[in-house]
């Protein structure tokens, strides 16, 4: 993953981008020992250009945006390494964009200790690529009852804990979480789901559902625990954040909650943002994700909602799996598609279609995301540590099995040619994934 980062990095007529600082402008870059020293029109001047120690990258036609921030992650080790490792996964974030990652505990064993959260820091620092940020399990072993011993794993390096993968669904032990962590100010992340009403779930309930005999995963379950959460953060007065938000009225009961000024907020994911339930007829699996892609009315709401702040971050619930667990029969097959390398040109075709602004999908992957787990964030600022993603919007991106970074294949758009490309990542001031020269630049 260590590529070779060059003393002087110079992009020169790049379309910079950084909603943060209300950037949208044609500019030279200059990054020297892995900080931006130089950004403006004609900051490569003649003699930085024609220095021995510069690369120089034409980046007429290219986006210079901040690099990204991934709250919601599964890199499968320790416990599933055949179907993703922190090496692969951390390639497959770098190839995405990303100078960030966080990493969901819900691995083999959970992380629910110092050990694991101190292993995974360790391993991916000695790999050198994007920062890896491990969320902590809200309860020991995932399972609902006994709370982590949070100060413990904060002081490790979890920036969030969840026990994604399962709900919190006891309002009693919720209420304690959100509190113990509020000592700790470490944000509660939920995957909003009431068991008891999704019981031998397969997909969204609906008209879908019904027509192909799959048992139905109804919106309520979702937006039953949203509801009852942003009640107990509102009491508790604690950081509460919702996990890969896909239901309408999950929208409006979040909406309602910041308008109250409750200390909330919420994550959606690309696929939750284009797909919807009709593809999952032809038993899919690579459709089946949890929670289900629903129906239009709510991608609908779920732009609406990110595009006005309601969603504060784009969040990839990156889940691998291998073909074990996906070449089976829809009932078997376990829910999650791969995301990191495909987040940004999924979004741009949001752009192109005029669903979003660029600004707000910039945001929702950088600036928002920070500042759900308390990190800096990546910026295109002079004295900034270099941390940024050059992209080609334009040139085509098939995603090809042979050339994805993740060891898992497990999505709906395997050999399906999207626009827009990553072309060169800086993250911690080191250039991690560098494609520049391969597309003829
Ligand atoms: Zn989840």
């Amino acid at each position: 993953m260590k590529a070779g980062t060059p003393e002087l990095l110079v992009i020169t007529g790049v379309r910079a981008v950084d909603p943060a600082r209300e950037l949208d402008a044609e500019l030279d870059l200059v990054v020297e020992g892995g900080a931006i020293v130089r950004l403006g029109p004609a900051a490569a001047t003649e003699e930085i250009r024609r220095s021995e120690r510069a690369r120089v990258i034409d980046g007429r036609g290219l986006l210079l945006l901040p690099a990204f921030v991934d709250l919601h992650a599964h890199l499968r080790e320790p416990g599933h390494e055949y179907k993703e490792d922190i090496r692969s996964g951390l390639a497959a974030a770098a190839a995405g964009g990303f100078a960030h990652v966080c990493a969901m505990p819900n691995t083999r064993p959970v992380n629910d200790s110092r050990a694991v959260t101190e292993a995974l820091v360790a391993k991916a620092h000695e790999l050198g690529g994007p920062v890896l940020h491990p969320i902590g399990a809200i309860t020991v072993g995932q399972r609902g009852a006994e709370l982590t011993e949070m100060a413990d794993l904060k002081d490790a390096g979890v920036v969030a804990v969840s026990d994604d993968g399962r709900c919190v669904t006891s309002s009693a032990v919720m209420r304690r979480a959100l509190e113990y962590a509020r000592t700790f100010d470490l944000p509660v992340i939920q995957h909003a789901e009431d068991h008891a009403l999704t019981e031998g779930a397969q997909m969204h309930e609906g008209a879908v559902s019904t027509r192909m005999g799959l048992r139905g995963w109804p919106r309520v379950a979702e937006d039953i625990i949203v509801a009852r959460d942003t009640l107990l953060a509102e009491c508790t007065g604690a950081r509460y954040h919702v996990a890969h938000v896909s239901s309408r009225g999950a929208v409006r009961i979040l909406r309602d909650a910041k308008a109250r000024g409750v200390a909330v907020t919420a994550e959606v994911t690309p696929h939750h943002l284009t797909l919807t339930d009709a593809m999952v007829v032809g038993y899919n699996t690579a459709c089946k994700v949890n929670p289900p892609l629903r129906e239009q009315g709510d991608v609908d709401a779920l732009r609406e909602a990110l595009a006005d702040g309601t969603i504060d971050a784009i969040a990839t619930d990156h889940a691998p799996h291998s073909t074990l667990e996906k070449d089976c029969e829809f009932a078997e097959a376990s829910p999650g598609m791969i995301g990191l390398e495909l987040v940004l040109p999924m979004l741009l075709d949001l752009v192109r279609r005029g669903a979003l602004p660029l600004a707000r999908v910039v945001t929702a992957l950088s600036t928002a995301p920070a500042k759900v787990i308390s990190i800096d964030a990546p910026s295109l600022h002079e004295g900034k540590r270099a941390e940024l993603c050059l992209v080609d919007p334009e040139a085509p991106f098939v995603v090809d099995p042979a050339r994805l970074r993740s060891k898992s294949r497990n999505t709906p758009l395997l050999g399906k040619t999207l626009t827009g490309r990553v072309q060169l990542v800086m993250a911690g001031g080191r250039i991690v994934f560098d494609e520049v020269k391969a597309n003829g630049r």
